[in-house]
């Protein structure tokens, strides 16, 4: 596959994995990532302590960025996630606290998933994890997909929009820190230029700019399949029915033609993931992310 960018685990919860040390090594390995993600809920504080240890002594030259998920303080988190998970989740923030002095590639951050819960007290908890010094940053996404609870969805947006400046306004005043890696700022600016997108992309319920899935994304599932994007609709190929050569396989008839319905059919989701890449490598956004990185 050659190097990667980004390299994301995604789950259900990773450290579930009994064998996600041993995946991160093969990536290493292969596809010299420049960052690693590992987003946890927080729930297991030994494992996820002892593993994301194991990855840092062994993935030197990447970044290894893990974030916690906080949604709210705690009533509101314990109400999302369970009774008691907020006080694990801060154990293992605890626990994870001395790795960023002892490893230099480690990056900790928190991630909200922002919903009808917790709209309303996103200034709280901002300024909560403000506080957090061993954190650098803290980001936010948009509810989205296939949820049990769908009054979860019912979202204010303009309690986002609201969200969204303070989170800017908050890293303009260096009130937020940003991650500690080369590139960072542009980073930031670019969460800040996509939250906007988001917002937009919501508003007109059209796609606002094009999207690079399938070509500088993709999924790879467990099992070997492979996909544009986590609609999961649009398959790929399989890894294991091509060689294990997904270059090969992005080139084959049926590849070719779920990655031209993306663009013909104007695709669009919130997706942020998706989204830092389409802002990042389309020219026509850098005005808005110098504006934004000159602010930073
Ligand atoms: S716009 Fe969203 S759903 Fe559509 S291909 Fe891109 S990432 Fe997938």
């Amino acid at each position: 596959m050659g190097n990667l960018l980004w390299l994301a685990f995604s789950g259900g919860e990773i450290f579930l994995r009994k064998d996600i040390v041993d995946i991160a090594k093969i990536f290493y390995r292969n596809n010299n990532p420049s960052i690693m993600l590992f987003p946890t809920n927080g729930l297991l504080t030994h494992v996820i302590r002892d593993n994301i240890e194991r990855v840092l002594e062994h993935c030197r030259n990447s970044t290894i960025a893990l974030k916690l998920s906080i949604e709210g303080m705690e009533a509101v988190h314990d109400r999302i996630r369970g009774q008691g998970s907020f006080k694990k989740t801060m154990e293992t923030y605890e626990a994870l606290k001395d790795l960023p002095d002892r490893y230099p590639n480690f990056e900790l951050g928190v991630n909200t998933v922002f919903c009808s819960v917790n709209q309303d007290n996103m200034d709280t908890l901002a300024s909560f994890v403000n506080g957090l010094d061993r954190i650098k940053t803290h980001t936010v996404s948009l509810i989205r997909g296939n949820v049990l609870d769908k009054a979860l969805k019912a979202v204010d947006m303009e309690k986002y929009r609201s969200t969204i400046e303070l989170l800017a306004s908050n890293l303009r005043n260096k009130r937020s820190s940003t991650y500690r890696f080369k590139g960072a700022r542009l980073k930031a600016a670019q969460d800040i230029v996509q939250r906007k997108v988001i917002f937009d992309t919501v508003a007109a319920n059209r796609f606002q700019i094009p999207c690079y899935a399938g070509k500088l994304n993709i999924v790879l599932t467990e099992t070997g399949d492979v996909y544009p994007c986590e609609s999961f609709e649009m398959m790929l190929g399989n890894v294991r029915e091509n060689g294990y050569n997904i270059e090969n396989m992005l080139k084959s008839t049926r590849a070719k033609k779920v990655i031209r319905s993306i663009q013909d059919t104007g695709c669009f989701c919130t997706h942020e993931c998706y989204l830092m890449t389409n802002i990042l490598f389309n020219p026509s956004m850098y005005p808005k992310l110098i504006k934004e990185y000159m602010q930073l």
